[in-house]
């Protein structure tokens, strides 16, 4: 008689609501092994029994055959006595714990799968070109999602009755579609609808009658506007090829110059655009189906005015039969861009859609499958074979990060001001939220407020500990203050950047911890422990503390905010601290010459200029003085087009020096720090000064090459290689004196490719391993994810910061 054994398996991680059930009862019983497998609070449990080595094999295939929206976290098994079962059953759902305790995980919204495109261009099916096809494998679900467990009753697929056919396939467990929440068909799921601009229905007659889709693709190819409902919110679409269309919805959204995503129909169609390597089409095809920037073709069919003066373009593939339709029905390329009037958050809701976008949509193609949370699509660039997140939101989200040492107590992470996301941390799970936007305006408030709790509910997560950061006027950081009966961690900006590009890199924390490495945050601004706004950092970090090793040396930032959108003010400071200079000979002086003088009086007397270290608006000067740009129009905009001017033929590059505990002669007066920032200083500063990095250096040397002709392109490229070059030198003047080898890059100035790429370059060539961001933004949408992680280091240590009302 052959030998039996009996194992019991627990699978954790997003295995529910993926066809995983199934999946095991076809395995066992394709291997002949009897048992049993089920759902309950903590994810899926089976028992299989039969031979060893039947049991062996089973074991090696679970991980790797499981279903594709599977993920497998983690396999624990154990020896149970053999029952005796030849047979394998599935085990009807478990209640939720008693405790109500809910430990499953959400898959996030996914793009249509190849099954699916089959049936959807089939016409023998009976799902053919129906907008809604889904399955188990594919489809809506953090978007329709209102509670959990995820059933049914709980999405907003709630009021749509399955028809028999459809009901027959989902008790299935053979069929694709057994347990497939969204699942429906023409005779009993949502229906697509076509709106005039004042949300009357609109008929184009025949043929078009009874074709809202069909009638919504005439309409684009007439030049008009369409306001499209997708997956977590309405898109303004638009014919990308017409340049009249596009202009008008860039006029009609009071939107300058930042550039539009483009829908191509599928991976030969964005060939068509732009250069497309295999690591971004990948990107492109894979499930999450972001919008990835890639370098645009000359002569490619899209008009100037869906990315003015852009080297690049963002493109998406479809991810819903919605799109795939569109798609088809468009001959070329279709602007998708989201449904707002500048930065308002994107439109999700039916009645506030047509509302806010009846100025700009001459129609809406619009359905009643309701979307629960609005989520934006997710942007993302390509570095050495990698995904570079710029923006983290649709088709990842809320897929947990699994952090390395986990969450001792479970804890809310605020995150910064722009490009906000929070984030809710339980064991060894990182939520990070989708892109909320920036912190501005009332709308995004109830976003982040709204998302908070919706996050709690669907994670069960209670915190106990809520991270925020410094500056004491974000309104997330008033947000948190606000919290009672919960511990406060604040969290410096930039130290939460280099923990999140840290937890990005699965770096050990805990009792077998990683240590600590060389931080470069390189931003726009953070709130520093000294009441000054830093932004060009070099730390020397881990999880639960950082010391300042060195940084940008300060200039003053004259008029504030007005800097900030005025990249010359920035040029008047830097080149206000330079001798010797004709400066009056500067054409970005006689540009500005009106406010010019008043501008440097600012600077000077630190008037409303507060210092900042920031490297951002060191591009911002050089932008400036090189004519890229005097004013900004969105963020980042003058360092973009920067970085796109650098001839990256040119190997040349300027020196910056580095001045050891000389505070420098561009910091202006000193300043004292403001009494809040001293009670909520981290830990204490490195003993000695901090170096300063003389980033005037590159300014004159920039400005001295202008002065002598040298083309702007080359001075763009030479002071790209000079950043480069000092990042590696500070680097190797912190390892001379802390032995650290280790380097992690972060801030939202690393999306700049030719800077990040020179850096990496340099630096490993010097022997150092250099960790940047794959699973998290390097811009502030990171910054949640550091913050939870840092609070987590400090529970561990017992010592969470003091807090600002402590
Ligand atoms: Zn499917
Ligand atoms: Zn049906
Ligand atoms: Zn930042």
């Amino acid at each position: 008689m052959t030998q039996v054994i009996r194992t019991a398996l627990r699978v954790e991680g997003i295995v529910q609501g993926v066809g995983f059930r199934p999946f095991v009862y076809s395995l066992a019983t394709g291997l002949g092994l009897g048992g049993l497998v089920g759902n309950d609070v903590d994810g899926v449990f089976a028992e299989i029994e039969g031979p060893p080595a039947t049991v062996r094999e089973f074991l090696r295939r679970l991980e790797r055959e499981a279903p594709p929206l599977a993920r497998i976290e983690r396999v624990t098994t154990s020896a149970m006595p053999p029952a005796g079962t030849a047979s394998f059953t599935i085990a009807p759902s478990g209640p939720n714990a008693p405790d109500g305790r809910r430990g499953t995980l959400v898959a996030a919204d996914t793009a249509t799968c190849a099954d699916c495109l089959r049936e959807l261009s089939d016409p023998a099916d009976r799902r053919y070109r129906y907008p809604f096809i889904n399955c188990t494998n594919c489809g809506p679900r953090f978007t329709i999602v209102r509670d959990v467990p995820y059933d049914r009753p709980l999405t907003t697929m709630a009021g749509f009755a399955m028809c028999e056919p459809c009901a027959a396939e989902y008790h299935d467990p053979a069929d694709r579609r057994y347990h497939a929440q969204p699942t429906c068909c023409p005779a009993c799921g949502p229906r697509l609808a076509l709106l005039g601009a004042a949300g009357e229905p609109l008929d184009l007659g025949e043929p078009l009658t009874g074709d809202p889709l069909g009638a919504a693709a005439a309409l684009l190819r007439d030049g008009r506007i369409v306001a499209v409902k997708g997956l977590g919110g309405y898109h303004l679409a638009a014919d990308a090829a017409r340049d009249d269309a596009v202009a008008a919805l860039r006029a009609r959204k009071h939107r300058e110059d930042k550039p539009f995503a483009v829908l191509a129909a599928g991976l030969a169609a964005a060939r068509a655009l732009c250069e497309v390597d295999d690591a971004a089409a990948a990107l492109l095809a894979s499930r999450a189906r972001p919008v990835v920037l890639l370098p645009r073709l000359p002569g490619a069919a899209v008009a100037a005015s869906a990315a003015p003066g852009n080297r690049h373009l963002g493109i998406m593939l479809p991810y819903t039969p919605l799109h795939h339709l569109l798609a088809g029905a468009m001959a070329g390329p279709i602007v998708l861009t989201s449904g707002n009037v500048s930065d308002e958050p994107i439109a999700y809701r039916d009645e506030d859609a047509l509302a806010r976008l009846a100025g700009i949509a001459d129609a809406f193609l619009t359905h009643d499958r309701a979307i629960h949370i609005r989520t934006d699509d997710s942007v993302t660039r390509v570095f050495r074979g990698r995904p570079l997140p710029v923006r983290r939101s649709r088709g990842y989200v809320p897929e947990p990060v699994v952090v390395p040492g986990g969450f001792p107590r479970q804890v809310l992470a605020c995150g910064a001001e722009l490009k906000n996301t929070f984030c809710l941390a339980k064991e060894r799970h990182a939520f990070v939220s989708h892109h909320i936007g920036d912190l501005e305006n009332v709308e995004t408030l109830r976003s982040f407020t709204e998302g908070i709790e919706h996050f709690r509910r669907l994670f069960d997560v209670d915190p106990r500990v809520v991270a925020y950061d410094l500056h004491p006027e974000y309104l997330s950081t008033k947000y948190a203050m606000e919290l009672t009966g919960v511990d406060l961690v604040g969290v410096q900006h930039h130290h939460a950047h280099v923990a999140s590009c840290l937890a990005d890199n699965g770096w050990p924390a805990g009792p077998r911890a990683g240590g600590r490495v060389i931080g470069v945050a390189f931003d726009g601004t953070g709130y520093g422990t000294d009441g000054t706004l830093w932004g060009g950092e070099f730390l020397i970090a881990d999880y639960a503390g950082f010391e300042r090793a060195g940084h940008l040396a300060p200039v003053p930032l004259p008029g504030g905010q007005a800097a900030i959108r005025q990249p010359w003010r920035m040029a008047a400071a830097y080149l206000d601290g330079l001798d010797g200079l004709g400066a009056a000979s500067l054409d970005v002086m006689r540009r500005n010459s009106a406010q010019w003088p008043a501008v440097v009086a600012m600077a000077r007397k630190g008037v409303n200029a507060p210092l900042t270290s920031s490297a951002g608006r060191l591009f911002d000067a050089v932008a400036a003085l090189l004519g890229v740009r005097d004013a900004i129009n969105y963020e980042g905009q003058a360092a973009i087009e920067l970085e796109q001017l650098a001839d990256p033929a040119e190997r040349g590059g300027y020196h910056a020096a580095i001045d050891a505990e000389n505070p420098g002669r561009y910091a202006g007066p000193e300043r004292t720090a403001a009494p809040a920032a001293e009670a909520a200083a981290g830990p204490a500063p490195e003993a000695g000064r901090p170096f300063h990095v003389r980033g005037a250096d590159l300014v004159r040397a920039a400005a001295d090459d202008l002065t002598a002709g040298v083309p702007p392109a080359v001075i763009a490229a030479r002071f790209h290689n000079g950043v480069a070059a000092v990042v590696a030198a500070a680097c190797l003047r912190i390892r001379e004196r802390h032995a650290l080898t280790t380097v992690a890059l972060s801030g939202g100035v690393f999306q700049n490719m030719l800077l990040l790429n020179q850096v990496v370059t340099r630096l490993e060539s010097r022997g150092f391993t250099v960790l940047t961001h794959s699973r998290v933004p390097c811009n502030d949408g990171g910054i949640s994810l550091g913050q939870a992680v840092i609070a987590a280091a400090r529970d561990r240590l017992g010592s969470g910061a003091p807090a600002l009302d402590s």
